[in-house]
This record gives C-alpha cells, structure tokens and sequence, in this order.
C-alpha cells in the first residue's frame, strides 16, 4: 500500500523557486501545496533584518493561517566587494519594485572596475520549517563569483552573473537539475526534505 502523502505549504508564489523546489521534494512523499491554493492570502512583509527572521516570519504566518506544516525560504547573495550587500536586501536592491535585471545591472554597476579575483560572492538561503509547535531551520550556501557580464538564458534574479568556478558555468548556463546539485537552495531544501521526512505527528492527506 503506497504511504500516505504529507500536505506541506510552500510559503511563496515565486514561480521560479517553485519550479527548483518542486524537485527537491519526493513528490510521492510529500504533496505540495503554495500560496495560490489559497484566497487572498495577505503579502507577508519581509523586513526581518536576517535571512532566517525572515524565512521564520513568513512560515510562522502562513503555517499560522493555513493550520499546515510549511516551509518558507529566504535567499541572500553575499558580495565580498561589496561588505556583503545586497544579502538580505538582494530582491529590492535597485529599489522596492526593482527587477531581476534591476537588480543584475545595479550590481554590475557596483562592481565596474573591480577585477575577478576580488568579485567573490555567495549565495546563502535559509529554509524554515514550521507547524504550530515545532520551528526548525536549514541552511544553505554556495560560493562563486560575480561575472563582469551577464551569461546564459535559464534561472532567474542573479543566475546570470553567478559563475560558479568547479562547474565551469553560470547558473544561467545550467539546467535546473545541475543547479539543484551544487546551489544554496537545492542544499537547504535536501536538509529540509530529510527533517520533512521525520516530522512527528500532524495530518497527512492520501490524495
Ligand atoms: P527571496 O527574498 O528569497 O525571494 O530572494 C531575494 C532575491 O534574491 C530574489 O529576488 C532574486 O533576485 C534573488 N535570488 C534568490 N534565489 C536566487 C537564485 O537561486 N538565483 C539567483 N537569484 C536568486
């Protein structure tokens, strides 16, 4: 008999981290659920002044709602030559409506002149699991550098112009699989599939 599946809330409606989540998940395990399954969910406000604030205060608000087990995420990308901005800052960085190539372009603007040995970054993400009494968080992070010009089609925000030098590539340049392999999030998420997997209790759903 196949085993029950576990209803989890994914607390966002970026479709991009969506798509990189969905396969980091089992999904005859776990049967993911996100912000769109449910009306008018209120925006949660991200202004925590770390990555893990902010990744507990959307799970704790979302699990609050929904009476689900959730899990929420917040990614930073860290820039040596920058003392570490835009880090928690990284989606609004040129401004709060700012684009993803808002974004890319100001940090080009910022690093003009800088040469490649110094243009080091990482990015790092949080993931936070959270039921009504239970909070736990997992980390992770990967390391590269920040290109002098955007390269490759795939991704999404800074993939453009993070080249990760044991690949070879940008994460532009990769199939989300690869990415999943070596990136912040695909890390975060592999820990927090296996605390997923041992979470007590709760409900579950066979459908
Ligand atoms: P968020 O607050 O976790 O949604 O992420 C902050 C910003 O970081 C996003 O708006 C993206 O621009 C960027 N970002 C997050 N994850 C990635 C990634 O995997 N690749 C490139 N940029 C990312």
């Amino acid at each position: 008999m196949a085993a029950e599946r576990r209803r989890v809330v994914l607390a966002t409606r970026n479709r991009d981290k969506l798509r990189e989540i969905a396969r980091l998940l089992d999904p005859e395990r776990f049967k993911l659920l996100t912000l769109d399954d449910f009306d008018d969910f209120p925006e949660v406000e991200e202004d925590g002044a770390t990555l893990e604030e902010n990744a507990l205060k959307k799970a704790r608000e979302v699990a609050a709602a929904t009476g689900l087990l959730t899990v929420a995420d917040d990614t930073g990308l860290e820039v040596d030559a920058l003392g570490g901005r835009p880090g928690v800052y990284s989606s609004r960085y040129a401004g709060e409506n700012a684009t993803y190539a808002d974004n890319v372009q100001k940090l080009l603007r910022e690093l003009q002149g800088v040469p490649r040995e110094k243009r080091a970054a990482r990015f790092r993400c949080v993931a936070a699991i959270v039921d009504g009494e239970r909070e736990v968080t997992a980390e992770g992070v990967c390391e590269g550098v920040i290109l002098e010009e955007p390269r490759g089609e795939g991704g999404f925000g800074y993939d453009p112009v993070f080249f990760v030098p044991e690949v070879g590539k940008t994460f532009a340049e990769m199939s989300t699989e690869e990415k999943n392999a070596i990136s912040h999030r695909g890390k975060a998420f592999r820990k927090a599939a296996e605390i997923l997997m041992a979470w007590d209790g709760g409900e579950s759903s066979a459908n």
